[in-house]
């Protein structure tokens, strides 16, 4: 016979983390996902754009928290009845994997690389994605995030880079793709251009380095010096000019037996005494030539060193006279452009000096440091060298130092695409607003889009370049099978990157000669760009695309991506649309550790997602992330978590209190005995709680679907406050010990009604939890439901449960309580202990609290309640005083009071005594005391009242033999011994 299905016991302290484990279980169990998009497949769409987590290492607690807010919308859409996607998607291309993968096989350089094979090298970059992507997917579904993970999108699809083939082409035919020659931060490790994108993101050090005072000599004036100053001392060997502010004062100093040029701004730097000869202006000083540095260099022959101006030159650091080396520095590049300067780069992809470079050829930047000084000294160009402490940019993977390199790269040209750019982003959403100023501005400073690098593990850039001078741009695949002369059939069945694709030749159109693809790879944020595209199957089923496209909402952390993913989904959907990919952008801040530093592995204050999982919970990680002002960073630790878990105890209790005594009362929601029409409820308790759950579900409805995520736990924490501490705490007698049965069912009935809302509303936040509460307060109960909460509708508002007339008047209540508790904290006296009066005043409409009046006798513990007309002051009253409402409170204490006030006391004691021994709450028992004369009259005379509080059946004047537990307790400076044993 199959068991009646009823409400299963609550334990009050839960194991949450516990109830995570059996929940996933049970989810894993039940393809509910499936059964969740099946059920609202053709209804209106809500589609998300999931912006591609690098599949590289395990999650961290950043993740989870953007993480979150995916799931947390996408189930709140789902309960609205959207259809949707559920599309999650990894980023695989790019250097942060060979980076890695390079560790894991002790590569050193580029070099061993190709040694090892790039077939084989790219063969283990995907590898490691592969991994990592299962790895993130079984930590995303610890979090609770429900996706089609089956169904994950992986940046390096063939999909995904023929898509970007085809936008790349879309570029060249607007003439926006050109091969330029620019000075480029530089990896020498990784043998790479680093972009200014990621450079502006998180690629900088505080680093020492030598800073360099030289003595450059004037020609045609004996004895006269330039002081000029630099921090780099390895492009000393490219200088071939020195740049002067044109509008600033100069002076000629005498020193040391010696002329020299400096800004007058700058003349602390002089050690020892000096005189000054006279002043000039910067512009004074342009096109004195002098002798440069290392001048016997043999690159260096011939070059004409001289003074040009820069309004650049800065007055806070050096000399005020700059030296400058066009092939080594990205604005010495352009100067050198506008003034007409020979570029001259001294080092190759490793950062090692070229051949020519005599006593420096072969070593690196950091090597001909020493070797540079050695050789000014005999040249007697060196004044002094300091230590200069200051922000260096270095590679963002591998943390070495970056230098500036001459190279030819290729560039999306930013000329006009800028202000199309510009346009579309102004047509969407951002939250925070000011999202919108910071895309335009990087848009307005951006310099063309580098999108070539020299590496290995990526999308293979399209582009085939001849000796001619002629290039092409293909546009997937069926193009290049189309054009290609040779290598196709070598290539066919491999995916289009290094090194298969490159088998595949083309004709030059221009000329006819055989040409290959140029060997770089792309910048991987063209990858994770062309998604809004790519996962919608842009180029193969347009419908479909149209049906989805543009996204309505993406959220990602916002500090780097203006420059990163928001930058590269706009710019590509600009090209290929000229309309935004997505409706809503919503950026969330940072995550630092609890004192606001940034978590790093060797600082040891990292938290692993798997620890805080495993530690926190993940319903409390995902409340603390949700909580939180999305635009401010998030001081995240492990005392956030238990913050929150205190406030959800709460939450926990209401839902414990309810099944206690529901079981004791075997109350039932759907038996008929107990029925009870909730639009008919006559308790101003049941009409106010109805009330205001009906308004919950208003404001988190809204909240939710203006995404102001945090707004939600605001109104939940205050809504189980009331309920806990205020619908609880005075219906408390009404359960159980009820004067009637319909108002105990009514109670019953509201307080279910109430929390079988609140698990939904808090469902899309708290997956775990809610499901857990569902199961036992829904599911056991009647098997003809949803088998998962997640599988219900939002809540729906019912309109005539709302009753703004209880709202107010109890709110007015609940305000004149809090001032007697008030009066009560400022004489110390404890609720226990019963008063005569407390008398309020005004009070405007006060035949409105009526009915309400009960309550505040109860929760103030007095004999009378009275609105007052005016103050009447004895030595007995306190007064309190807030918005006008006063309260007087009576604290004249007598005998009955006193002995009243006792046995409020003596009761409780019992109670926790009760609670102590671990009796049931349903189970009788049998007291035996020991006390003075006088308290054995008291509780003598009062039996009965006490029989009915503690369940006791019998109440013996000595102590028990055999007894559950003893303990002597003091009320009042009173001691009694006491004995419990249970029946
Ligand atoms: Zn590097
Ligand atoms: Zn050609």
């Amino acid at each position: 016979m199959e068991r009646e299905r009823y409400f299963e016991p609550v334990p009050s302290l839960p194991d949450f983390v516990k109830i995570e484990h059996k929940i996933l279980k049970f989810w894993r169990e039940n393809d509910f996902l499936k059964q969740l998009i099946a059920k609202n497949k053709g209804k209106k769409k809500f589609s998300f754009l999931d912006g591609p987590i690098t599949a590289n290492n395990p999650m961290g607690v950043h993740h989870a928290w953007g993480r979150t807010y995916k799931d947390v919308i996408q189930r709140y859409k789902a309960q609205k009845g959207f259809d949707q996607r559920f599309q999650n998607g990894f980023d695989c291309q790019g250097l942060w994997v060979e980076v890695e993968v390079e560790k894991e096989l002790g590569f050193k350089s580029k070099k061993d690389i190709e040694k090892f094979g790039i077939d084989k090298f790219v063969e283990k970059c995907k590898e490691r994605v592969i991994k990592y992507s299962k790895i993130q997917t079984e930590q995303s579904i610890r979090l609770g995030q429900w996706m089609d993970w089956e169904n994950s999108y992986y940046t390096m699809s063939d999909e995904n880079n023929y898509t970007i083939w085809y936008f790349l082409k879309k570029c060249h035919q607007k003439g926006w793709i050109y091969k330029g020659e620019d000075v480029v931060p530089w990896c020498p490790r990784c043998g790479t251009a680093i972009s200014q994108h990621e450079i502006v993101t998180e690629g900088y050090k505080e680093l020492i380095h030598p800073g360099v005072y030289l003595q450059f000599p004037l020609k045609g004036k004996e004895n006269h010096y330039l002081l000029v100053w630099t921090t780099t001392p390895w492009t000393l060997t490219a200088n071939v000019a020195c740049a002067v502010h044109p509008d600033l004062v100069y002076v000629l100093i005498k020193h040391n037996g010696k002329f020299y040029y400096l800004l007058k701004e700058r003349l602390n730097i002089i050690e020892g005494r000096y005189e000054i000869i006279k002043e000039l202006i910067g512009k004074e000083m342009i096109n004195w030539e002098y002798e440069g540095p290392l001048s016997f260099l043999s690159i260096q022959k011939g070059i004409k060193h001289i003074i040009i101006p820069w309004e650049g030159v800065s007055a806070e650091e050096g000399t005020g006279i700059v030296h400058i080396a066009p092939g080594c520095g990205h604005e010495d590049f352009l100067l050198g452009k506008e003034f007409q300067l020979p570029a001259i780069c001294p080092i190759d992809e490793e950062g090692i000096f070229l051949n020519n470079y005599d006593f420096l050829s072969g070593k690196t930047t950091k090597e001909s440091e020493e070797l540079i000084f050695e050789a000014l000294k005999k040249e007697n160009k060196l004044y002094k060298i300091e230590k200069y402490i200051h922000r260096y940019p270095v590679c963002w993977r591998c943390g070495t130092e970056l230098v500036f390199r001459l190279v030819p790269e290729w560039y999306i040209s930013m000329k006009e695409l800028r202000y199309q750019i510009m346009e579309v982003a102004k047509k969407v959403q951002w939250i925070p607003s000011f999202g919108l100023e910071r895309e335009l501005d990087w848009l307005r400073n951006m310099e063309d889009w580098l999108i070539s690098k020299k590496r290995y593990w990526g999308l293979a850039l399209p582009i085939y370049e001849c000796e001619c001078g002629y290039f092409d741009v293909i546009g997937g695949k069926e193009e290049l099978k189309a054009r290609a002369v040779e290598g196709y059939e070598k290539f066919e069945g491999h995916s289009p990157h290094r090194p298969w694709i490159d088998y595949v030749k083309i004709r030059c159109e221009k000329c006819g000669q055989i040409i290959s693809r140029i060997p770089d790879v792309g910048n991987p944020w063209l990858d994770a760009g062309i998604v809004p595209f790519s996962t919608l199957n842009y180029l193969k089923d347009r419908k479909y695309w149209e049906e989805w496209y543009p996204f309505d909402f993406a959220v990602e952390c916002f500090p780097g991506q203006f420059r990163n993913w928001f930058y590269a989904i706009l710019a590509m959907a600009t090209v290929l649309e000229n309309s935004p990919p997505v409706k809503t952008i919503f950026g969330y801040a940072l995550v630092k550790d609890e004192k606001g530093e940034d978590m790093h592995k060797s600082k040891g204050n990292v938290i692993w997602f798997d620890e805080a999982a495993e530690k926190m919970g993940a319903d409390i990680m995902r409340w603390v992330f949700v909580s939180h002002n999305p635009f401010e960073n998030l001081h995240f630790g492990y005392k956030l978590g238990y913050e929150a878990k205190r406030k959800l105890l709460t939450l926990w209790n209401c839902y414990s209190f309810f099944v206690t005594y529901a079981r004791i009362d075997n109350f039932h929601p759907k038996r008929k005995e107990c029925y009870v029409d909730l639009k008919e409820v006559k308790n101003p308790l049941d009409q106010w709680l109805l009330s205001i759950t009906n308004n919950l579900i208003k404001n988190v409805d809204d909240a939710y679907n203006n995404y102001e995520f945090d707004k939600v736990p605001r109104l939940i924490e205050k809504y189980v406050d009331d309920l806990s501490n205020w619908y609880i705490r005075r219906s408390r007698r009404r359960f159980w010990k009820s004067q009637g049965d319909y108002d105990k069912w009514s109670a019953y009935h509201t307080l279910y009604y109430s929390l079988t809302t609140l698990i939904q509303l808090i469902a899309p936040i708290m997956p775990f939890l809610s499901e857990e509460i569902y199961q036992n307060l829904v599911v056991n109960i009647n098997g003809n439901v949803w088998r998962s909460i997640h599988l219900n509708d939002f809540p729906e508002v019912k309109e005539e449960l709302i009753n703004k007339d209880i709202e107010e008047r109890m709110a007015l209540c609940r305000k004149l309580v809090s001032l007697g508790r008030m009066a009560r904290e400022k004489v110390k006296i404890k609720i226990r202990q019963p008063l005569r009066k407390i008398i309020f005043l005004n009070i405007n409409e006060k035949e409105k609290l009526n009915d309400l009046v009960p309550f505040i006798i109860e929760e103030l513990n007095v004999k009378e309640v009275i609105f007052g007309e005016k103050e009447e002051f004895t030595d007995n009253f306190v007064k309190v005083e807030e918005d006008n409402l006063i309260a007087l409170l009576d604290i004249a204490l007598d005998e009955d009071l006193l002995w009243e006030g006792f046995l409020r006391e003596f009761i409780h004691r019992i109670q926790v005594l009760r609670k102590e021994a671990g009796f049931e709450i349903t189970d009788r028992i049998i007291m035996g005391y020991q006390a003075d004369k006088k308290v054995e009259e008291i509780i003598e005379k009062n039996s009965a009242y006490i029989k009915a509080e503690i369940l006791a059946e019998d109440i013996k004047r000595n102590l028990l033999e055999d007894k559950d537990i003893e303990r002597k307790i003091t009320v009042n400076n009173w001691e009694i011994l006491v004995s419990l044993k249970r029946k």
